[in-house]
């Protein structure tokens, strides 16, 4: 908001010195203009790679299910998995599971699923969407801070 308004008085502030011929002073201003153009630039870049993670993340959240202890993903009509439910929610990972004989191992966090027989598969589906859709939204007011 800030660079906008400084850009717009500085553009017309450069055309007033230009007028009265003070060449230098037009000079200074045009490259702190350019300055702040850039910034913006980069600005307008880091934003649209945020929000392009975003899309991933929105994205990879409908893929998933939740099965009431692990995550499965749904792929073009495939299923993959499992993967580990504490390194997905705490660090956006899909880490695959080890199978056992009685219990599935995370490789990553070391933690340990039991082998169930599947049940609640759509309650719990619904849940975890919710919690991915929360963490994403701070992304956009941490920027918004800046
Ligand atoms: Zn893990």
């Amino acid at each position: 908001m800030f660079s906008t308004m400084f850009q717009a008085t500085g553009f017309k502030r450069t055309l007033d010195l230009c007028k009265q011929g003070k060449i230098d002073e037009a000079a200074v201003l045009l490259k702190s203009l350019q300055d702040e153009f850039l910034a913006v630039c980069e600005e307008n870049e880091a934003l649209k790679e945020q929000l392009s993670e975003v899309a991933d993340v929105l994205d990879l959240a409908e893929k998933i299910q939740f099965d009431g202890q692990k995550y499965w993903l749904t792929d073009e009509g495939e299923k993959k998995g499992p993967f580990c439910q504490v390194c997905y929610d705490r660090d956006g990972l899909l880490v695959h599971l080890h199978e056992h004989k009685n219990h599935w191992e995370c490789q990553s966090c070391h933690g340990l699923y039991m082998v169930q027989q599947d049940s609640q598969t759509e309650t719990k589906k619904k849940t975890i969407l919710r919690t991915t859709l929360k963490k994403t939204i701070p992304l956009f007011l941490e920027q918004e801070m800046v």
